[in-house]
């Protein structure tokens, strides 16, 4: 059996650098066919954390949001249309159902791209799925689709005509897959198979992402943008109220999408579920939370002497740490012995 790596087991060795500002560091990132973005982020196609205002305050900051799809398709198209901006936005279907109309309605209503969002993408019914689509709209449409935890599934999905690869399976904060069914990869071992690929296809880091080092160190082991719900879900724009416990502490409520709860509110009942509901702390607006990651990937990429993402993945030097280098790594001082 092979050993793997998660993220916080694997550090990135500083390099030379001759950077003298963070501000000559280019961090944007070309996904192809116009999806282009300066912040190499995507919200995730969750119903606590992207619908029209989350996605228009994504798109002011170069970054990007999936509008998920546990709604009718007129209210989806109205969520998509909501965002005014140059924003580059998505919207995602599933495998079954009416996903192909309203596939359609979401281009036709001026969505910039389609995500193909289903728990286990490696799949007879994905298979289908991005082949229907890529007959119905041709190639010059964006397609992106996950999620998959190996090289021949991200290698498949390409071949079968998704365009992006949403990688990592059961490492999500709010997601039990691995738990509930045994399977899965942990995050960052994904990213480093995904990038053995040899297709012309994009990489999505999604999922267990817990700060910026974590998305420098995605980013560097091969991903072309990261996606995140946990990092987002306490933004005022994200969908549902700011509730407030009993000493006055504002929260907001994030579950995965395969939770019971989650599931009994968008088909009123529920199967094998991979996921909880929980509640973050308010933390802003997206755009402070933003800027605080932003200057966090920048710093990164600094450090390993890299002025653009290209440099970052040629220069990146991962080594393994163990759990004193961990805590060592962590601020340690409240935890000190006196
Ligand atoms: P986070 O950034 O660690 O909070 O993970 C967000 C990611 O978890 C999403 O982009 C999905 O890929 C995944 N996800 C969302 N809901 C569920 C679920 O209920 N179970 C498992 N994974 C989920």
């Amino acid at each position: 059996m092979n050993r793997t790596y998660s993220y916080d087991d694997v550090l990135l060795m500083p390099k030379y650098s001759d950077i003298r500002s963070r501000s000559e560091i280019d961090i944007s990132t070309d996904l192809g066919k116009g999806t282009k973005l300066q912040l190499p982020i995507f919200a995730s196609p969750m119903d606590t954390i992207s619908e029209g205002a989350m996605a228009e305050a994504m798109g002011k900051v170069g970054a990007s949001a999936i509008i998920h799809r546990y709604n009718t398709i007129e209210e989806q198209v109205c969520e998509v249309q909501k965002v005014t901006s140059p924003a580059i936005v998505g919207a995602a279907i599933g495998v079954s159902g009416d996903y192909l109309e309203r596939a359609v309605a979401l281009v036709d209503g001026g969505v910039d791209f389609l995500c193909v969002d289903v728990a286990h993408g490696h799949h007879i019914m994905m298979n289908e799925a991005l082949k229907l689509l890529r007959r119905k709209f041709g190639n010059d449409l964006h397609i992106m689709a996950g999620n998959v935890a190996t090289l021949v599934g991200i290698n498949d999905l390409a071949d079968w005509g998704a365009d992006s690869v949403r990688c990592n399976i059961g490492g999500g904060s709010i997601c039990s897959t691995r738990i509930q069914t045994g399977h899965g990869l942990p995050g960052f071992q994904t990213i480093l198979e995904c990038a053995k690929t040899t297709r012309d296809v994009k990489i999505i880091a999604d999922g267990g992402i817990k700060n910026s080092g974590d998305m420098v160190k995605a980013l560097a082991a091969g991903a072309d943008a990261v996606m995140v719900g946990s990092l987002l879900a306490g933004a005022t724009e994200t969908p549902g109220e700011i509730f407030k416990d009993t000493n006055g502490f504002q929260w907001k409520t994030y579950r995965g999408m395969a939770s019971k709860e989650a599931q009994i509110d968008w088909r009123g009942k529920y199967s094998s579920f991979e996921g909880v509901a929980s509640r973050v702390p308010h933390r802003g607006t997206v755009n402070t939370i933003l800027q605080d990651l932003e200057k966090g990937i920048r710093s990164g990429f600094s450090y390993s002497g890299a002025r653009n993402l290209k440099r970052l993945q040629h220069r990146a030097q991962f080594v393994t740490q163990t759990s004193s280098g961990l805590s060592e790594s962590r601020t340690h001082i409240t935890t000190r012995k006196w």
